[in-house]
């Protein structure tokens, strides 16, 4: 089996790539210091349709498919984690809006989405709850036409200028997903600055206190949250960083093959054994991640454990690659602004976002054994 581009695929890489390398891969060392990606680069992420990608034309979307989107965040990924998490955040946003919202919510916030006039963030993790969903404590109360939402919402990406955020929050009837606006009365944002990676990802905090938000802005009913809205955004989130960290796995690897070459470093057996592994691990987890990719487009049942599997493994990989590029390039991977500092320090978090390593270790262990005798059948299941 052999991953091949079609024509347009082909040309979808090339636009996607020329993008990143003269637009954003240039300001990527100042995302990274100066902690925010600026609105003239998200204006024009929203121009050439980079914006809530997968979003169909009729909502003003690219409609891009699963391999075309997955070429995309690999792009970015490739030149700015920063910027790639604006993507995959503002997109789970937005396609869960697209799949879960209702005409007039599709109608009033897809446009805004895919132009960029609004930004999407994405609020599930709080103080007491990262990895254990089912540990999540924002209260939402019934309240007339509206929900009282109280909690505290933390490392919530793009959080700081985002002017919808999907929240997530218990009601009496179970979890619940709310679109509450960044104005509403009783929302307090608080930005957080200093993390060790994607440092322009303009995280934030979230204070709710008696938010309240109407009916009209609850997405699927009361209780409908758990697990289909959350697993669904969830799995695009991690195709997303998956395809993002073998950008990162990809960058690692064409940073040090030019610098072992400059150096003269390649006689040496156990640098070949370093550019060796990145090698085979950015191959392999490439396939792993556009082969999720594919089942989620199919809705296939095993699109969620894909994604977690893919998730695992490019992001182990990057974190591995950016550890031996920083070793290749020696002292010079260890200045200000080197391309490979920040994959080291962007890759670390790739093992934490969207399911952490050892909870997809976790998952994985016990839900998603490969199936060792069928391997390859046909198994057109969908949900
Ligand atoms: C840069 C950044 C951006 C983020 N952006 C967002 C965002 O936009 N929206 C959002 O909602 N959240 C966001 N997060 C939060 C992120 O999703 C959580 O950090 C993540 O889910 C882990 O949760 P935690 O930090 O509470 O760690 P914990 O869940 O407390 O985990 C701590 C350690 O325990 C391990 N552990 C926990 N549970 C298990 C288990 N069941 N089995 C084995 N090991 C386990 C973990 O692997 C980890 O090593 C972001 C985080 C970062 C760092």
């Amino acid at each position: 089996m052999r991953l091949t581009f079609t024509t347009e695929q082909r040309a979808l890489r090339a636009e996607f790539h020329a993008f990143a390398k003269s637009e954003v891969a240039p300001e990527a060392a100042r995302h990274d210091c100066e902690e925010r990606v600026g609105r003239a680069l998200i204006d024009r992420l929203a121009e050439v349709g980079f914006l809530a990608s997968l979003i169909s034309p009729a909502h003003g979307g690219r409609g891009l498919d699963h391999l075309g989107y997955g070429l995309l965040h690999e792009e970015m990924g490739r030149a700015c984690s920063s910027t790639r998490s604006l993507l995959t955040v503002h997109d789970m946003v937005a396609h869960t809006v697209e799949r879960w919202g209702d005409d007039t919510q599709r109608r009033t916030w897809l446009p805004r989405l895919t132009a960029g006039t609004a930004i999407g963030a994405f609020a599930l993790s709080e103080p007491d709850a990262g990895s254990d969903v089912a540990a999540l404590a924002t209260r939402a109360t019934a309240d007339g036409d509206a929900y009282r939402l109280d909690g505290t919402k933390c490392w919530i990406s793009f959080g700081a200028i985002a002017d919808v955020f999907l929240v997530f929050a218990r009601a009496d009837e179970g979890l619940t997903a709310f679109l509450v606006e960044r104005d509403t009365p009783g929302l307090e944002v608080v930005p957080l600055a200093g993390m060790l990676g994607t440092r322009g990802a303009m995280l934030a905090e979230l204070r709710l206190t008696g938010c309240r938000v109407p009916r009209a802005n609850l997405l699927a009913g009361p209780g409908r949250a758990h697990p289909f809205i959350v697993t669904e955004a969830l799995t695009l989130g991690r195709y997303s960083v998956a395809s993002g960290s073998i950008g990162i796995a990809g960058g690692c690897l064409a940073e040090s093959r030019d610098h072992v070459a400059e150096r003269g470093l390649m006689e040496h057996q156990l640098v070949q054994r370093l550019l060796t592994r990145m090698t085979v691990h950015y191959e392999a987890g490439r396939l792993l991640t556009f082969q999720a990719g594919e089942l989620i487009w199919e809705r296939h049942a095993d699109a969620s454990m894909a994604a977690i599997k893919a998730k695992y493994l490019a992001a182990t990989n990057a974190a591995e690659a950016a550890h031996d590029a920083v070793q290749v390039h020696g002292a010079a991977g260890c200045t200000p602004n080197h391309p490979v500092n920040r994959y080291y320090r962007d890759a670390k978090v790739m093992e934490i976002i969207e399911g952490s390593t050892e909870v997809c270790e976790g998952l994985i262990g016990r839900f998603g054994h490969a199936d060792v005798e069928s391997y390859g059948a046909a198994s057109p299941k969908t949900y």
